[in-house]
């Protein structure tokens, strides 16, 4: 029996006959990520919160990697921008077993649902996957917790380029959730955190449809 994370890795197995390996950080052939950029990935991570409203439907948002560090921010912009899934993939199983190796047995984390934030169906049809979506799956498979979605997104622009009133606007019934939760608790997972506003937004529709406790968790900000 494969555990989760050989599980996990037997995906990048299959992309290893189909293109050449070279590392991300440093170009070598032989793998897509050597040990000393696996070393610069990981080396700084470790949870921290960003704060949050008293009145926020989010109990904690939390994020265990600066964006800017220079390996990170090339492999998360290789995935959104360049839809590249080994990239992706890579992110997604350093923060599973990230996960694993830190926050997996608390009870809050045991107790909740991890959920994706969604992409709307024209931006996943030009990307062809969800990043965040991939992440959940990984952190899922990695440390045997369930998930749950039930999202409709609507299209709008991206946040990106707007300031924190403008995002609100933006998103402003852009989210449903299509399930009675009552008593449940959620975790939202997204690849990068910027102000909180999406995972706010989608809070406050879980929150909706009964959940109780609902944390976002991200991989930088
Ligand atoms: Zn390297």
């Amino acid at each position: 029996m494969l555990g989760g994370e050989q599980k996990a890795r037997h995906g990048l197995f299959w992309l290893d006959l189909l293109w050449p390996k070279h590392c991300y950080h440093c170009q070598q052939p032989g793998s897509w990520l050597c040990h000393d950029g696996q070393q610069q990935l990981t080396a700084n991570w470790h949870w921290r919160s960003l704060p949050i409203d008293h009145k926020s439907s989010l109990t904690a948002i939390i994020y265990c990697a600066d964006y800017h560090q220079p390996l990170l921010n090339k492999l998360l912009k290789l995935t959104k921008y360049q839809r590249l899934t080994i990239a992706g993939r890579i992110l997604a199983i350093n923060l599973a077993e990230f996960i694993q190796q830190t926050i997996a047995e608390q009870l809050w984390f045991k107790q909740s649902l991890i959920t994706a934030v969604p992409l709307s169906r024209q931006r996943l049809n030009w990307r062809g996957f969800n990043q965040a979506q991939l992440l959940v799956e990984t952190i899922a498979k990695v440390n045997n917790c369930p998930t749950a979605s039930y999202w409709r997104r609507q299209h709008r622009p991206p946040q990106a380029h707007l300031n924190k009133n403008a995002r609100l606007t933006n998103l402003d019934q852009a989210f449903s959730w299509l399930k009675y939760s009552a008593g449940q608790n959620f975790i939202i997972i997204d690849d990068v955190v910027t102000t909180g506003t999406t995972l706010t937004e989608m809070a406050n529709c879980l929150k909706q449809s009964g959940a109780n406790e609902i944390r976002g968790l991200a991989l930088a900000h």
